[in-house]
């Protein structure tokens, strides 16, 4: 048997994380979506009401529980993201050297040169000289004059804006909350939905995953914080920002805007690869495979681009609007686990003659806001015996050309710190809690299962053995590696196991 030829309990190992949206929110679609591929499926609070996201919720329980799966929801916050107000005709056109006024005073209905915006304070924070972006960086105008509540702006960057768009205003310090009115609204639905995970938008400091992990715990919420890198300031404390949250997204849309585009890439390897030594979840996201919006296949450049995330060590990729208004929804599911897929093999293939395997990123990125390269120390998150632990399994379960690797995880910090390994042979994680099972479904290559019970080694390797049986996913001869992640008493031990199926 060759490396690519291992079977794994969920083919792909990457984890495919698709926004659901009005193209999707069907529980039939939802459904051929959990069949295509997807592990985790985003609602996107800046759309939609609370009322839409429970039924969606609701389905993606139902679809769970008949298909006996552990799909995750990441419920993902709005965040202080500033939004034009309504421009007279819905529309202007904006010249180069037109000049516009940005107020917090009442406009003229008539007059599109006067723009209004969500966050009041906006005028008082700018300063002379400051661009400020529109319409996804497509439109920049730089402040001329400065008055209370009022600045006069003019166009440095010709173009059109809409009523609505979003308003980006790189590098500046706003005093803008990392939690909106709205978000802690929000958080009021996450307090009667077990969401796995919510994404805080526009982080700028640990201090702001800190402020949300106090308000899910008020709220008696167990989710786990992604933290959604889209500012220079959260690339310039992306250490302490990883250190603190649970998971990681690379939010390449605003990321795009408030920093220049050409460093993306690099920003995108430095965020994964912290994440990658800080054993956090790391999700590649935004116009992934923009293209299929409209077009049920992607560019060559779009495929690369998917293939490459991989490469460079991203646990997921994410699907925005491909799945949420797109035309294609099922085909892009499809085609992300494809190249997914495609990209992996490259590296067992790689890593099996031993060239090389994951992350492949480059060491530092030149000239890009990321703080110094180092190790990010996690203290009491992942216990060195864990670390030493899971390397031996993953060597041992290579050595043995074992088909499967369990992991028996209460938290699931074994499970997860295990996937980092990327190891070839995939991982069945049994968990005896819900919560934890569902949240493993954004670790890559784990597939995981609730089971009643994880400390007694007879019953898990009992049940492991019956449930690869039930899915022909083992036969006589076969090698199970049992990685113990817990043990009674003891929270300081971890085990491995060899299992010969007879
Ligand atoms: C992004 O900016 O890339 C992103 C994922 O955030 P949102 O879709 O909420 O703007």
């Amino acid at each position: 048997m060759t490396v690519n030829q291992v079977e794994p309990v969920g083919k792909v190992r990457t984890k495919i994380v698709a926004t659901v949206g009005p193209a999707s929110r069907d529980p039939a679609m939802l459904r051929r979506l959990v069949e295509a591929g997807v592990d985790v499926f985003r609602l996107n609070f800046s759309h939609g009401s609370h009322e839409e996201h429970s039924r969606t919720f609701q389905a993606i329980q139902d679809i769970n529980r008949e298909m006996g799966r552990q799909v995750a929801v990441l419920q993902d916050l709005c965040g202080p993201k500033i939004r034009l107000g309504t421009i007279a005709g819905d529309v202007a056109a904006c010249d180069l050297d037109a000049e516009f006024v940005l107020t917090s005073n009442p406009i003229s209905p008539d007059d599109p040169r006067e723009l209004t915006c969500t966050y009041q304070e906006l005028a008082d924070d700018l300063e002379i000289g400051q661009t400020v972006l529109f319409a996804d960086g497509t439109v920049g105008m730089v402040v001329l004059e400065k008055r209370p509540g009022w600045v006069r702006m003019k166009v440095t960057l010709p173009g059109r804006i809409r009523s609505n768009q979003g308003i980006n205003v790189p590098g500046a310090a706003l005093s803008v909350s990392a939690l909106t009115p709205k978000d802690l609204a929000d958080l009021e639905w996450t307090a009667n939905h077990a969401v796995s995970y919510v994404g805080l938008s526009f982080v700028r400091h640990a201090a702001d995953v800190t402020r949300l992990r106090a308000e899910l715990q008020t709220r008696g919420s167990r989710a786990r914080i992604i933290a959604k890198i889209e500012k220079p300031q959260a690339v310039a404390n992306l250490e302490s920002i990883v250190a603190e949250a649970d998971g990681v997204m690379v939010a390449r849309g605003d990321l795009g805007v408030e920093i220049d585009v050409a460093k993306v890439p690099a920003v995108q390897k430095r965020i994964i690869e912290i994440c990658h030594r800080a054993r956090v979840p790391v999700i590649t996201a935004t116009q992934m495979l923009n293209s299929m919006e409209s077009s049920s296949r992607p560019t060559r450049a779009e495929a690369s681009d998917v293939f490459n995330a991989v490469l460079d060590g991203s646990d997921a990729v994410m699907l925005s609007g491909e799945t949420a208004i797109g035309m294609y929804p099922v085909d892009a599911v499809t085609t992300m686990s494809q190249i997914a897929y495609e990209a992996e093999n490259l590296v067992f293939s790689r890593s099996h003659s031993g060239r090389g395997g994951w992350p492949m990123t480059a060491e530092t990125c030149r000239d890009c806001p990321c703080g110094p390269s180092g190790t990010v120390a996690r203290a009491g998150q992942v216990l060195p015996i864990t670390e030493a632990v899971v390397e031996a399994a993953s060597q041992v379960a290579a050595t043995l050309r074992a088909r499967l690797m369990v992991v028996a995880t209460h938290s699931g910090r074994t499970a997860l710190a295990l996937s980092k390994q990327r190891a070839a042979t995939p991982t069945l994680a049994l968990t005896d809690d819900q919560e934890v099972a569902l949240a493993m479904a954004l670790y890559w290559g784990v597939t995981a299962l609730h089971i009643p019970e994880i400390f007694d080694t007879g019953q898990v390797l009992a049940f492991a053995d019956e449930w690869c049986r039930q899915h022909d996913l083992i036969d006589t001869g076969d090698r199970l590696v049992v990685v113990r992640g817990v043990i009674p008493d003891n929270p300081n031990h971890n085990a491995i196991l060899v299992h010969e199926v007879e």
